[in-house]
């Protein structure tokens, strides 16, 4: 931390400033992590956006924000991931809120929004959808549909309350209604109007996956959100498969978030609960990550 200091007092620049963040994150982040980290601390902390550091690299920052830099690099060296300490992270163009009661949206769950609004957007306007989303976490997905199919009714529910609670603000921020509620599904079965739309990005991380995965998510993610037992890596998807054939109207859509490893076992649970065009859909990465299902 002290490579942080001098340079910051001597000079405070931008240019001197992000190389000093560079550096030192590069000690806990790959280089290009640690960039893409640099990039998100200058804009959102100092509002300097790449363009204008590009344009303009002499540029000073205030001492005021020199302190709120020093606290930022902290948290992050401890590889405190930037949305929480930020208290936010973007998805599907929008802001929302997040804390460690919550998982932080990642681009997958983009894909899996856009997958459903380019099957929906051109038949929202003349029916209302009745939507449900499964273990909602900060409400990215269910805020991202209705702010997208402004017809829709949207349901989203959670075993968590401080999730809910975040996921109630950034509905109310983005100006969406949706209907939130406490559920443990593995338990209960919600009492809903016939769905058209079921979406849901439930925990799917294997226990035995831990040790690959980085400190960033394993000591700050709430692992709730993220694992399963290794014996029983389906857990969720049988339940919810399970909901989704009572709770479904006819023809209505089954929309999965998946572990790529269980793309042709999420679609055998889902030929067990009779719904039919089963389709598995890849993400930007080329993996499995999506499967969805109709019911009949
Ligand atoms: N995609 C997340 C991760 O790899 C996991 C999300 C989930 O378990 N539903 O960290």
């Amino acid at each position: 931390m002290e490579a942080f200091a001098n340079p910051m007092k001597n000079n405070t620049s931008i240019k001197s400033i992000a190389k000093v963040l560079q550096n030192q994150l590069c000690e806990v982040y790959s280089p290009e992590e640690a960039q893409s980290i640099t990039s998100i601390i200058l804009e959102e902390v100092l509002g300097i956006t790449l363009t204008q550091w590009v344009m303009d690299p002499e540029i000073s920052i205030e001492p005021t924000q020199e302190k709120q830099l020093q606290e930022v690099l902290r948290r992050a060296m401890q590889q405190e991931p930037i949305q929480y300490i930020l208290g936010k992270a973007h998805f599907y163009g929008l802001d929302f809120r997040v804390g460690p009661e919550v998982l932080i949206p990642r681009p997958e769950t983009e894909e899996l929004v856009a997958l459903i609004l380019e099957e929906h957007l051109s038949t929202s306007g003349k029916s209302p959808l009745e939507v449900l989303d499964i273990g909602t976490g900060s409400g990215c997905i269910p805020i991202a549909l209705a702010a997208n199919l402004p017809k829709a009714h949207v349901h989203a529910l959670d075993i968590s309350t401080p999730a809910l609670d975040l996921a109630k603000r950034n509905a109310l921020h983005h100006q969406c209604h949706i209907d939130f509620f406490q559920c443990n599904i593995l338990l209960e079965t919600p009492l809903l109007p016939a769905l058209d739309i079921i979406v849901s990005n439930p925990p799917y991380v294997l226990e035995s996956e831990k040790a690959a995965m980085n400190n960033n998510v394993l000591l700050h993610e709430p692992h709730s959100a993220l694992f399963v037992p290794n014996d029983d890596p389906l857990l969720f998807y049988e339940r919810i498969a399970g909901l989704a054939a009572e709770l479904l109207a006819p023809k209505g859509k089954l929309y999965f978030e998946i572990n790529e490893k269980y793309a042709l076992d999420t679609e055998a649970v889902l030929e067990k609960f009779k719904f039919r065009q089963i389709v598995t859909a890849k993400d930007i990465h080329g993996k499995d990550r999506i499967v969805i299902g109709q019911k009949s």
